[in-house]
């Protein structure tokens, strides 16, 4: 099944089921033709994925190991609890397999320029990362709000060589970052490529990045299957755009006895409005948007919603278009976890493992640990940490009600205002 996603007959290209597609304006054609072109060329090139593997097990971490959570599992009393380790990524998570992989493809290309844009930081952090490594020239548009809100993920983009661009139009949020961008896109192609942070977009970048991320799954089978003989029951992942889940999932879409299931932002529970379980939640529907087609919180006009959740990563109104297809075809299965069902998994992880989840991970944690004590010990379940915690110490700090915390960490920021502002 995974193999079958790979076809690449012109006319439904890029659709999987009803979802996808390539739903672009009429100047971007010509580059993304030829990024589809470049892609196929280096997927059925073994030389590129074993330069890829290679590239990331030098300087990323790889393979990442599989750690069996032996507390956790006492404490739930049911499934056994291991856990993939993306965190250990250079820059803190799996964004750095899709950007390596893209930065790869643009030398292939022989083109000399990326551009991204980000929201919270952390894609931006990593696609400089890339560049720097690769010697790519590098352009990161920021809404001017998040610019503000992310000074430090600004400062390492800047130290590793990047442009930041700081985008005062509209909201100055993501939103207008990505409009820039693409502005930028359509006046640049011929030498620059757009490095898209997750498997959402038009066509190819759906299956690209789920393609690059799927060196999460094929290890984590193996893994499994070296470290337990068996492979697991379930295998959990967080859902924001989708990547980390399609990722992992890649490696078990075929083990028709492993079930898939993909965790979304409950927010503040569903019931409220204030979340981002496009499809746990029922209230996404389906339709065409940023260049492709797939489940979207958005009205009966089709505006978007806002989206509500405690973690910057999956307050996303889109979902990955191979995703929505595999829910579809019944091959994975939907849940949501709550802002507050987050903080409490967080907790207990921390505690009974020494791990820090980043809190996007700490929904899949959520889902798994409600689930893994209906369980027998014989099952083994897998959970994939997607990154690590450290960059959300405010959240987390303000979350707990940790006063005494946060005060400090706020006052620290407060004073570096004042003395930059004098
Ligand atoms: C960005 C991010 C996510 C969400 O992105 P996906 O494309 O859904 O994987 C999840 N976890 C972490 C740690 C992230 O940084």
């Amino acid at each position: 099944m995974f193999s079958e996603l790979f076809q690449f007959p012109p006319g439904k290209e890029g659709f999987f089921g009803q979802f996808g597609g390539a739903f672009i304006p009429e100047i971007l054609h010509e580059t993304l033709a030829e990024l589809r072109t470049s892609f196929e060329a280096a997927y059925r090139d073994p030389a590129f994925w074993d330069e890829y593997v290679q590239l990331m097990s030098t300087y990323s971490c790889r393979p990442t190991p599989i750690t069996f959570c032996e507390n956790l599992t006492r404490l739930q009393g049911g499934a056994r609890i291991y856990i993939k380790r993306e965190d250990l990524n250079h820059t803190g998570a799996h964004k750095a397999n899709n950007v390596m992989g893209q930065g790869l493809l643009v030398k292939r290309m022989g083109k000399g320029r990326v551009i991204a844009e980000t929201g919270a930081g952390q894609h931006g952090v990593a696609t400089a990362t890339m560049a720097a490594k690769l010697g790519l020239q590098c352009t990161i548009y920021m809404g001017a709000e998040d610019v503000e809100r992310q000074r430090p993920n600004v400062f390492w983009m800047e130290q590793l060589g990047a442009t930041v661009v700081s985008v005062e139009d509209g909201t100055r949020t993501l939103k207008d970052a990505i409009n820039a961008a693409l502005r930028d896109w359509a006046e640049s192609m011929a030498d620059t490529h757009y490095v898209l942070g997750t498997v959402c977009g038009p066509h190819p970048f759906p299956l690209m990045v789920t393609w690059f991320q799927s060196l999460i799954g094929k290890e984590a089978r193996a893994q499994m299957l070296e470290l337990t003989g068996a492979l697991p029951k379930r295998v959990y992942a967080c859902v924001g755009g989708g990547s980390n889940a399609s990722g992992i999932f890649a490696g078990f879409l075929d083990d028709k006895d492993v079930e898939l299931v993909g965790v979304e932002a409950g927010g503040l529970g569903l019931q409220s409005g204030s979340h981002a379980a496009r499809i746990a939640g029922g209230q996404g529907s389906v339709g065409v948007a940023q260049g492709y087609k797939t489940f979207f919180m958005q009205d009966a006009e089709g505006q978007m919603r806002d989206t509500h959740s405690i973690s910057a990563g999956l307050d996303y109104i889109g979902i990955g278009p191979i995703l929505a297809w595999l829910h579809e075809q019944k091959r994975v299965r939907f849940e949501a976890a709550t802002d507050a069902e987050v903080i409490s998994a967080f907790k207990t992880t921390v505690r009974s493992e020494g791990l820090i989840p980043a809190l996007e991970s700490a929904h899949a944690i959520a889902r798994a640990l409600q689930e893994s004590a209906t369980l027998s010990p014989r099952d083994g379940i897998l959970i994939n940490l997607s990154g690590r915690g450290d960059k959300d110490i405010f959240t987390i700090a303000a979350a707990l009600g940790d006063e005494r915390w946060y005060d400090f960490l706020r006052n620290k920021v407060n004073d570096h205002d004042r003395k930059s502002k004098k």
